[in-house]
């Protein structure tokens, strides 16, 4: 029988946990001793760590990324009355942070290549209500950016990343998180830069901006404790940001392995009759996600669970197609590339610890499901 111990994960934030056990043991011991529990040192050294690496200058740690995309609208003035696009292909926390703003979400379909926002749609979502465009690198695919900030730039709409998904990925030698007025990153075990628990990271190249977040995740305080708004509570705790700054300076060494294994993916499926990822041009794809696209997805999704290989699927309905938002008409224009994708899209084993043998084993289970036999 299979059990948990030798299935091929999708997804395994223990395996990293395990590759930097001593570091991170060690400095969440020194974190214990310290005293200090919630944003304090080690909040503040990973904050401008982390803000040195995506390339700005500024970066709020917050409780979580829905936190992080959540506050840094609200720091862009946007709330009650105000439209956002965004899409509806994404995590249901893009749409959320949206609604939690007290705005409302004009979700537009994805382009069929590469599963981020489809610029065309932009024009036919605008009213005299949008006031931000959110985009959201899937994946780890950045969005394609030049039409997207023209049109943000010509109507005077924010740029909202959700990088969520893409901690070290690039657009023209640029990492993505420095590209609009704000950025949110999540800090999910399972993202490629994970704590061991939730945190989440606002960024941007807006002083003002900052300023602002830095309130709103504490009860709108200023330096002396008065609030000067309302806020909320949404702060980064110590342990987390300790763990972070260990798995930081591995981030970009992490994200070439994944790669890598992208790369061997690539190789192996490509007699298999599959749509695989491509990387935008003059990008740096980080690969959280290796997505490959099937006719028969649920088909081959059982045949692998079978062989003992874990699969996920993301995203199996689009935001406006789930329970809570059904009803609620938050699409603007057609989303069918959005529910297409939806049926066959499929998320293969993707992690840095994965090896080259499991990624043999898991294409070779996907060739003869095909019919083909592995080179
Ligand atoms: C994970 C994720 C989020 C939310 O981050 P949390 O830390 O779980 O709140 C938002 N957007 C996308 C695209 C995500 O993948």
């Amino acid at each position: 029988m299979l059990d948990a111990t030798n299935m091929i994960l999708a997804a395994n934030p223990k395996a990293q946990y395990e590759t930097h056990k001593e570091e991170i043991d060690r400095a969440i011991q020194e974190t214990l001793g310290g005293g200090r529990y919630v944003l304090g040192e080690q909040v503040q050294r990973f904050e401008s760590e982390f803000a040195a690496y995506i390339g700005v200058p500024h970066a709020v740690g917050v409780g979580s990324g829905t936190d992080a995309l959540h506050l840094a609208l609200r720091a862009c003035g946007i709330g009650a009355g105000d439209e956002v696009i965004t899409v509806s292909y994404t995590a249901v926390a893009t749409v959320a942070a949206v609604e939690m703003a007290g705005a409302q979400p004009a979700l537009v379909d994805i382009d069929p290549d590469y599963f981020t926002l489809d610029p065309k749609r932009l024009a036919g979502a605008l009213t005299s209500k949008t006031r931000a465009i959110l985009v959201v690198h899937l994946y780890g695919q950045p969005v394609d950016f030049p039409p997207i900030l023209d049109f943000a730039h010509t109507h005077r709409l924010r740029v909202i990343e959700d990088c969520a998904q893409s901690h070290g990925a690039m657009y023209g030698g640029r990492r993505v998180g420095s590209f609009g007025d704000a950025a949110a990153f999540s800090f999910y075990p399972t993202k490629n830069l994970g704590s061991l628990g939730d945190g989440g990271m606002a960024v941007t190249h807006d002083a003002e901006l900052a300023r602002q977040v830095r309130m709103l995740r504490q009860y709108g305080w200023d330096g002396h404790r008065e609030s000067l708004c309302a806020g909320w509570n949404s702060r980064l705790d110590e342990i987390q940001a300790a763990i972070l700054r260990v798995k930081l300076k591995t981030l970009d060494e992490d994200n070439e392995k994944r790669r890598r294994l992208a790369a061997l993916y690539g190789r192996l499926l490509k007699p298999a009759k599959l749509n695989l990822p491509p990387e935008r041009p003059n990008c740096r794809h980080a690969c959280h996600l290796y997505v490959v696209r099937s006719a028969q997805r649920d088909k081959l999704r059982s045949h692998l669970r079978k062989q003992g290989i874990e699969t996920l699927v993301h995203y199996p309905q689009g935001v406006h197609q789930q329970a809570a938002y059904r009803d609620r008409n938050l699409s603007s224009g057609s989303l069918s590339v959005t529910e297409s994708a939806c049926r066959e899209v499929l998320s293969l084993p993707m992690y840095p610890e994965l090896t080259e043998e499991e990624v043999t084993t898991v294409c070779r289970a996907i060739l003869e499901f095909a019919g083909v036999a592995a080179q």
